[in-house]
């Protein structure tokens, strides 16, 4: 049985990128490019100006205070009608280029103006307050490289120069599965016995939140046929996730049916608690995760093993979260032979993740995963991990985040 780096390893390596594709601007936030991004021009444009102020001859200012005759006025986005004569000054705008002779820009603070007359008070540097054409970004260079995770500042950038439509790598399209009699659709009133499918939409929510898109087939009945029905849709999609129905019981058709199906199952089983019961196979390149059906016990694998394969499908380079080191408060317990990852609260004091239970452990309990800030690991081998220990943290709420 893998522990649970070996477990993610085995997936990593029998994940790769899916294509690419072009879309359009804003909806590459979050993907990432799959070509690099040459400039076709240069930024700025032109030399402008950075201040509202005076274009001038800097050597016209070399003893200040210095009286220049203003014979212009350029505004961001007007155009050049004369240059800057000896002895003269052009009202300029930021933004706006400078025009030909100006070789600083004084700005408006430094200046008064009557009438026709501009004294230039301050003292003026050749170059000051101009925005040279290509100072940022030279025309031809490589701006962005293949790879990048697109954010709001790429996003400027390829705006700034004139692409609308980006190649990215395509999102992953990711079928959800829920195996079990016991299901009901979320909105439907159970039963006594009956459980309401609410891995799927977590699992849809979890799949949107790493990028990816969800398909939901809905729910397997525990039968060979709802099995194969579902999961040959499933199997259309760029990667599968099903839940529940893998355990040794004898309703359980997960195995019987992907088996069937041609997935070659990678493993059946994983070294941690909770979510022991996880499996993982391919078919055609396609991953099938194979998750428990424990509510928590699905969440935790999703974060440990599904995230990682999506991200790494859809073009990103960096795919495995690591652990934040943390100190926890109190004492935990465990059996040798398998990693934990008990639920935790998590607070940021001092520069420092403090963890302690967010309460019961129970596989069955959700409650605990809602209050939750993230998931300690506590090691293979350990039995008691006492408080003051250093621990592994996944994080998974925002906890650098404050109200005031
Ligand atoms: P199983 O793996 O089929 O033995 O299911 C384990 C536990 O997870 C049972 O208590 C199920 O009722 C519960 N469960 C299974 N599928 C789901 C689901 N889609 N949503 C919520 N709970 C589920
Ligand atoms: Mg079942």
């Amino acid at each position: 049985m893998p522990n649970f780096e070996d477990a993610r390893s085995i997936i990593l390596r029998n994940t790769s990128p899916l294509g690419t594709e072009k879309v359009s601007l804003l909806e590459t936030l979050g993907r990432v490019l799959s070509e690099d991004i040459i400039a076709p021009w240069d930024l700025p444009l032109c030399d402008n100006s950075a201040m509202d102020g005076f274009a001038v001859l800097a050597s016209d200012c070399s003893h200040t205070p210095t009286d220049l005759k203003v014979t212009g006025y350029l505004p961001a986005g007007g155009s050049i009608t004369n240059s800057v004569e000896p002895g003269c000054a052009i009202t300029i705008m930021t933004g706006a280029p400078v025009p030909p002779g100006c070789t600083a820009v004084v700005p408006v603070e430094e200046t008064e103006q009557v009438n026709d007359l501009v004294t230039i008070r301050a003292r003026v540097n050749n170059r000051q307050h101009i925005r040279f054409r290509g100072e940022d970004i030279a025309i031809g260079s490589t701006v962005i490289t293949a790879g990048t995770v697109i954010r709001p500042a790429e996003i400027n950038m390829l705006a700034s120069l004139g692409k609308t439509y980006i190649p990215v790598y395509r999102k992953a399209r990711v079928a959800i599965l829920s195996t079990g009699d016991e299901l009901i659709e979320p909105g439907e009133t159970p039963a006594s016995g009956q459980i309401i499918n609410s891995n799927a939409l977590s699992l849809a929510a979890a799949v949107r939140e790493s990028g990816a898109e969800p398909v939901l087939l809905g729910i397997a009945l525990d039968n060979l046929e709802s099995h194969r029905k579902k999961m040959i849709e499933g199997l259309k999609c760029d990667a599968m996730i099903t839940s529940a129905g893998v355990s040794a019981g004898d309703r359980d058709f997960v195995r019987e049916v992907l088996e069937e199906l041609g997935v070659k199952q990678l493993f059946w089983k994983v070294d941690i608690k909770p979510g022991g019961p996880t499996a993982f196979g391919i078919k055609d390149n396609r991953p099938v995760f194979s998750l428990p059906g424990n509510p928590v016990s699905t969440m935790v694998t999703f974060e440990l093993f599904v995230k990682p394969a999506l991200l790494k499908m859809m073009g990103h380079q960096k795919f495995i979260r690591t652990f934040t080191k943390g100190i926890l408060l109190e004492d935990a317990s465990k059996k040798a032979g398998k990693a934990n990852f008990i639920r935790v609260r998590i607070e940021k004091k001092d520069g420092r993740y403090l963890a302690s239970s967010a309460g019961e452990q129970q596989t069955g309990i959700l409650r605990t995963m809602v209050t939750a800030d993230g998931l300690a690991m506590l090691p293979l081998e350990a039995t008691l991990v006492p408080a003051g220990s250093e621990v592994d943290l996944l994080l998974m709420n925002n906890v650098d985040m404050v109200a005031e």
